[in-house]
């Protein structure tokens, strides 16, 4: 349905970005999205309901404080963020042990951290360890057997009483102090030498619970503490996938020999209006990735994860139908490293490298592999829980080998929920532009 696309002469390219001015889409929804018919794919946080349970004995529940009885307390004036009815949709959703069985389940994931506190072990034997969003407690644990003096097991959703009771189990509870309740809220009444935490949603910030590592970092982290992990980079490329346009979309043009072709634009809202999350291969890949942000976890800042922004500049290097961009992400788990800043020491991550090609393209590159361990959730690395997420275009481009894809991407929190993350992309190839909203909620 190329007659939906707006294309404009490429000296128009990106004088507008209202939707109104350029939209791929049938339905412009602006930020908050249209109408949509909601995927069946799992996510992370948004699982279905679960019923409550009660707590545990020997469980720290901790009950917000006000303000002013912080204030008594501490003498500072932190107030923590409030807890929405988002949030609390969200922690009841990670109540549902489905998901957790899921996370533990994806191998990549969970033994990239196992190996990783094991490899850190030296800066965790006899340390006090925060784990920001316990859930079953896994990580924890690993913490507790390489041989953490105390680790603080946070997590605000009714999980934490069954992370309690295998803390219990194990006999791990004089080392495991499990506290059910928000980072934001809950009190720790010593520094930390090392936060641990899974952190990391679809395409990396999808959930938004990076801000909740950064809070804990900011309350709790020793100068020269360990962060695990250390540094995040999410990543974008121009994909083809003809068997998934065709599986989706040409299947209506013949069904049981009846032309339904009339479900094209509707096939076409329904498949692509929204980020898809789904496995793709190296080969759906045309291009070297761009990288789209470098998290550094003892620098970030709250501000900065409002929103993301990027420009890109590719070259396929085939000929092929473009159906889209994939966003995909990794994490390192490396040493902190000191280097002086403003007279003062200060605490960040020994940057990973990402070479420029001479198109401007970022390729991931790594000077030394061996450097940091890497969990890696790339379409040519072995599938985990994450997927890769997928933004299709309602109608493909041709593109030939050689020819350049350019534009930007935008990431930012939704207004409407801070965990829904508005995308709005602006790409043009070969003199067209378009420009593509979605919401991932
Ligand atoms: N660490 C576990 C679970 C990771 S899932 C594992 O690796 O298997 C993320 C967990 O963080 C969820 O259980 C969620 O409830 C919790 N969480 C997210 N934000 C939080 C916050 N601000 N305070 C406390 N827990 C939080």
């Amino acid at each position: 349905m190329s007659s939906s696309v707006h294309a404009t002469r490429r000296e128009d390219m990106f004088q507008s970005t209202s939707s109104s001015g350029y939209s791929n889409g049938y339905h412009h929804g602006g930020g908050s999205g249209g109408g949509h018919v909601s995927g069946q794919r799992l996510r992370r946080g948004s699982r279905s309901r679960s019923r409550d349970h009660g707590n545990g004995s020997n469980l720290r529940v901790s009950h917000r404080m006000t303000e002013q009885q912080q204030e008594e307390e501490t003498g500072t004036e932190r107030a923590p963020t409030p807890c929405t009815d988002f949030d609390m949709a969200y922690f009841h959703s990670y109540a549902h042990l489905g998901i957790h069985e899921e996370m533990i389940k994806d191998r990549a994931r969970t033994e990239s951290y196992r190996n990783a506190i094991f490899q850190h072990q030296d800066r965790i034997a006899g340390k006090v360890v925060v784990d920001v969003g316990c859930g079953t407690g896994i990580l924890s644990i690993f913490c507790a057997q390489a041989g953490a003096k105390r680790v603080y097991a946070v997590d605000a959703s009714n999980i934490a009483v069954q992370a309690n009771e295998v803390v219990k189990a194990n006999n791990l509870s004089d080392t495991v102090v499990v506290l059910h309740g928000r980072v934001e809220d809950i009190e720790i009444d010593e520094e930390v030498d090392v936060i641990v935490s899974e952190w990391m949603g679809y395409m990396l910030l999808y959930e938004s619970m990076l801000g909740s590592v950064i809070t804990a970092r900011d309350r709790w982290l020793k100068p020269g503490g360990l962060i695990l992990p250390s540094t995040a980079t999410l990543y974008m490329a121009p994909v083809t996938h003809p068997d998934r346009y065709s599986e989706s979309i040409d299947f209506w043009r013949n069904v049981y020999g009846i032309d339904m072709s009339a479900m094209l634009p509707l096939a076409k809202q329904c498949a692509f209006e929204e980020p898809s999350v789904e496995t793709i291969s190296g080969e759906n890949v045309l291009t070297w990735p761009h990288v789209v942000k470098q998290v550094d976890c003892y620098t970030i800042t709250l501000y900065e994860l409002e929103s993301v922004s990027t420009r890109f500049k590719f070259k396929s290097m085939m000929r092929a139908p473009f159906h889209g961009f994939a966003f995909w992400f990794d994490v390192e788990f490396g040493i902190p490293a000191i280097y002086p800043s403003n007279n003062n020491t200060r605490t960040a991550f020994v940057e990973s490298p990402n070479n420029h090609d001479t198109d401007g393209n970022q390729r991931k590159k790594r000077a030394n592999p061996n450097e940091a361990l890497v969990l890696s959730t790339a379409p040519e690395d072995p599938p985990t829980h994450w997927q890769q997420t997928l933004i299709y275009f309602y109608d493909p481009i041709e593109v030939e080998q050689d020819q350049g894809i350019e534009g930007s991407v935008t990431l930012s929190q939704s207004k409407e929920n801070p965990r829904f993350m508005n995308i709005h992309l602006e790409y043009a190839s070969n003199g067209r532009c378009f420009v593509k909203e979605s919401v991932m909620r």
